[in-house]
C-alpha cells in the first residue's frame, strides 16, 4: 500500500456557516475513516487588535455569544491611562491601574481568546492578520501567527509623536505606557540620588536636578504638576541639601498651555505654575535633544538656547503606528495621519474592518459634504430665509454627528459666525446664508489642521468601543432584517444609527489638590472642590472593583505616609 495514502486529510465543510475544520485520520486500508473534527465552528470570527480603551470597552459591551472572538495585543492588560501621571511619582502604584484582560473577558459568556502577540501586517484583501508573539513588548520574531477574520476591529491606539526632532527618541522619556511611567519614577529618584553624591559641583547638581517637560497639553501639564508636588511634599524633606537646585521647566511651542481648555483654565494654570515656581516657557520649540542638553528656538525671534538637563519627558501628542501606516498605504489612505472611517466606524474601502480610538478618525471630506447637506436642508425648509434657530439647529445636528466638530465648536471658534446671524435680528436672507455657508466652509478648512490634531481621548475611544459592540450585538438581527429598524429606513445608508459622541467634560489636574474641570454647558470649576470631583469620577471609571479598591487605598496611603521614594 502506498504510504502516502496512509494519511488522509478529511475536510469538513460546515454548511451554512461557510467555515471549514480540518482533522487528520490514519487510514491503513482503502476504507476512509471519518475523523471527528477537532473544532467545528459556525461562528463568525471577530479579531480584535488591542487591549486599550477602545478594545476593552468593545469587549465589555459585547453580549452576543454568536461570535468567536480573538483578542491580540502585546499587552495582556488594560491600563487606566488617566492615572499614568500619578504613577510617575508614586501617588498611585502601577499595578493598581491595570487589569488583566483575561480577568475582564473570562466572566463573559462568549468565546473570547487572548493571544499575547503583536500584529505587524493586515491583509485586507484576504482577510488575514499577521502577528508575532512578543515578550515584554519586544518582538522575539520566532512565533508567527496568521489569523483570519470575518470582522476585524482595529484598536491599536497610537505612539508618541516626536515630530522627527533629532535626539528625542534616544534621550527623552515618554509618558504613554505603564512602563514609561515606572521609568520616569525611577529616573526622578535616580536624579536626586546622583545630585546628593559628594564631589559634585553646584553646576553639576543644578544640571542633574533640571527636569524638563516638553508639551503643554493636559498630560504634560499634569505630569509637571505631579512632579512639583512630589518634590515639594516629599523629596525636599528627604534630600534637604539639594532642594535648592531643583528646577522644573515646561516648554510649549504655542502661546499658552492647555489651549484646548477654556481660557479661564489656561490663565489659572499659568498663574498657578508661576506661583509654584515652575518655569513655564511658551512660544519655545524644541529643535534638538542631545544626551546632556535640550535646544529650543524662540518662535518670536528665532533665538536658539540650550538647557542642560537631568531628565526630559516628551509629551507632545500622538503619532501613527508603523503597522497602521503600512495598512493605510495598502488601502489607498497613504496621505492621511490616521485611518479614515465613516460614521459607522467602518474603514473606508475595506470589507468588515472597523477602526476606533486613537488610530482612527472620521473622514473630514465626507464631514464637509454632510455639513453642506445639513445647511442646504435647513435653508430649503425655511423657504428662503434661515433663522438663527434653524442655524443653531443645523449646528447642533453637526455637533451630534461629529465629535470633532463638537469640541471645535465648544472652543467658541464659531462664535463670530453665530454673531453675524444674531446681528441680522432673526431672519437671514438667502444670499447671506450662502455667504455664511461659504464662510463656514472656509473657517473649517482653516481649522482642518486643528481638527486633525484634536486630543484623542479615552472618552471617545470608550464610547466608540461600546457603540461598535452594540452594533455587533444586533448584527445578526439586522442581517435577517437588512432594512433595519423602521425609523432608519429610507436613509439608504446603513442599518445602524451612526456613532455619536457625548462629551462629558474634561479635567486638568494642576497639583496642590487643585483641579480644573470643564463640564458640558461650558461650566468651569477650578480648585479643591473639583479635585474631589476628579477623585470620584476617576474612582468610578476604573475598570473593576479590584483596581478601584487599590487606587483608593493608594490615595489614602499617600495622604497618611506620603509618596515612596525607593529606587525600585
Ligand atoms: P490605547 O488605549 O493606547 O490601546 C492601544 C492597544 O493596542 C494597547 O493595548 C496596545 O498594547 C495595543 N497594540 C499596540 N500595538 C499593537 C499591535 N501591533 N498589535 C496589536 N495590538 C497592539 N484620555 C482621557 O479621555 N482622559 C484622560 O484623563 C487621559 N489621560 C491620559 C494620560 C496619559 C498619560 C495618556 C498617555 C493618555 C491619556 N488619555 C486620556 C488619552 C487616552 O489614554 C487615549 O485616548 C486612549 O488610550 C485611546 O484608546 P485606544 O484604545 O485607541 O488606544
Amino acid at each position: 500500500q502506498n504510504p502516502s495514502l496512509s494519511r488522509l486529510l478529511v475536510v469538513f465543510t460546515v454548511s451554512g456557516g461557510g467555515l471549514v475544520a480540518y482533522s487528520e485520520a490514519n487510514s491503513s486500508n482503502s476504507e476512509v475513516k471519518v475523523a471527528t473534527p477537532e473544532v467545528v465552528s459556525r461562528k463568525k470570527k471577530v479579531v480584535v487588535l488591542g487591549t486599550g480603551w477602545a478594545a476593552t470597552s468593545y469587549l465589555k459591551n459585547l453580549k452576543n455569544s454568536s461570535y468567536d472572538v480573538q483578542v491580540i495585543s502585546p499587552r495582556n492588560y488594560f491600563a487606566f491611562t488617566p492615572l499614568l501621571p500619578s504613577v510617575t511619582c508614586g501617588t498611585v502604584e502601577a499595578r493598581s491601574i491595570v487589569e488583566p484582560i483575561r480577568n475582564i473577558v473570562h466572566k463573559k459568556n462568549i468565546d473570547i481568546h487572548y493571544w499575547e502577540a503583536e500584529c505587524y501586517k493586515i491583509d485586507a484583501e484576504n482577510k488575514k492578520v499577521f502577528c508575532r508573539s512578543s515578550k515584554d513588548g519586544i518582538v522575539n520574531g520566532n512565533e508567527e501567527i496568521v489569523v483570519d477574520y470575518d470582522y476585524l476591529v482595529v484598536a491599536m491606539g497610537a505612539r508618541a509623536n516626536t515630530f522627527n526632532t533629532p535626539g528625542v527618541e534616544e534621550n527623552c522619556l515618554f509618558l504613554k505606557e505603564v512602563e514609561d511611567a515606572q521609568k520616569i519614577r525611577r529616573t526622578v529618584i535616580d536624579c536626586f540620588e546622583r545630585a546628593s553624591l559628594p564631589k559634585l559641583t553646584d553646576a553639576e547638581r543644578k544640571k542633574v536636578l533640571q527636569f524638563v517637560v516638553v508639551g503643554g497639553g493636559p498630560t504634560g501639564v499634569e505630569f509637571a504638576a505631579e512632579l512639583h508636588d512630589f518634590v515639594s511634599e516629599d523629596l525636599v524633606k528627604l534630600y534637604p541639601k539639594v532642594k535648592d537646585f531643583v528646577k522644573i521647566t515646561l516648554l510649549e511651542a504655542g502661546d499658552h498651555i492647555l489651549n484646548m481648555f477654556d481660557k479661564r483654565i489656561t490663565v489659572f494654570a499659568e498663574e498657578k505654575f508661576q506661583r509654584d515656581g515652575i518655569d513655564l516657557k511658551t512660544g519655545s520649540m524644541v529643535v534638538k535633544v542631545s544626551d546632556s542638553e535640550i535646544s529650543t528656538k524662540e518662535i518670536k525671534n528665532g533665538q536658539i538656547s540650550s538647557i542642560p538637563y537631568g531628565m526630559v519627558v516628551w509629551s507632545t501628542g500622538i503619532g501613527t503606528r508603523p503597522v497602521i501606516m503600512e495598512f493605510m498605504k495598502q488601502i489607498g489612505q497613504a496621505n492621511r495621519r490616521v485611518l479614515a472611517t465613516d460614521e459607522w466606524l467602518r474603514v473606508e474601502r475595506c470589507d468588515g474592518i472597523y477602526a476606533l480610538g486613537d488610530c482612527a478618525t472620521i473622514n473630514q471630506r465626507k464631514v464637509m459634504e454632510d455639513i453642506s447637506a445639513i445647511f442646504s436642508k435647513a435653508d430649503k425648509d425655511s423657504s428662503g430665509t434661515l433663522t438663527v434657530k434653524e442655524f443653531q439647529d443645523a449646528l447642533d445636528d453637526i455637533c451630534e454627528r461629529y465629535p470633532q466638530m463638537q469640541l471645535y465648536l465648544k472652543n467658541k471658534q464659531m462664535s463670530s459666525l453665530v454673531d453675524i446671524l444674531k446681528e441680522s435680528k432673526g431672519d437671514v436672507v438667502k444670499e447671506a446664508v450662502a455667504l455664511n455657508i461659504e464662510e463656514f466652509k472656509q473657517a473649517l478648512s482653516q481649522v482642518d489642521f486643528q481638527m486633525k490634531n484634536l486630543p484623542a481621548t479615552a472618552q471617545v475611544a470608550a464610547q466608540q468601543g461600546a457603540y461598535l459592540a452594540n452594533c455587533f450585538n444586533r448584527m445578526e438581527e439586522c442581517e435577517k432584517n437588512p432594512e433595519g429598524p423602521l425609523r432608519y429606513r429610507g436613509e439608504g445608508r446603513h442599518k445602524f444609527r451612526p456613532f455619536r459622541y457625548k462629551h462629558f467634560g474634561q479635567f486638568a489636574p494642576l497639583g496642590g489638590e487643585q483641579t480644573a474641570a470643564q463640564l458640558p454647558g461650558d461650566w468651569v470649576s477650578i480648585g479643591h472642590s473639583s479635585q474631589w470631583l476628579w477623585y470620584s469620577v476617576y474612582a468610578s471609571k476604573l475598570v473593576s472593583w479590584r483596581t478601584r479598591a487599590l487606587v483608593v487605598s493608594d490615595w489614602g496611603r499617600r495622604f497618611i505616609f506620603g509618596r515612596d521614594s525607593s529606587q525600585i
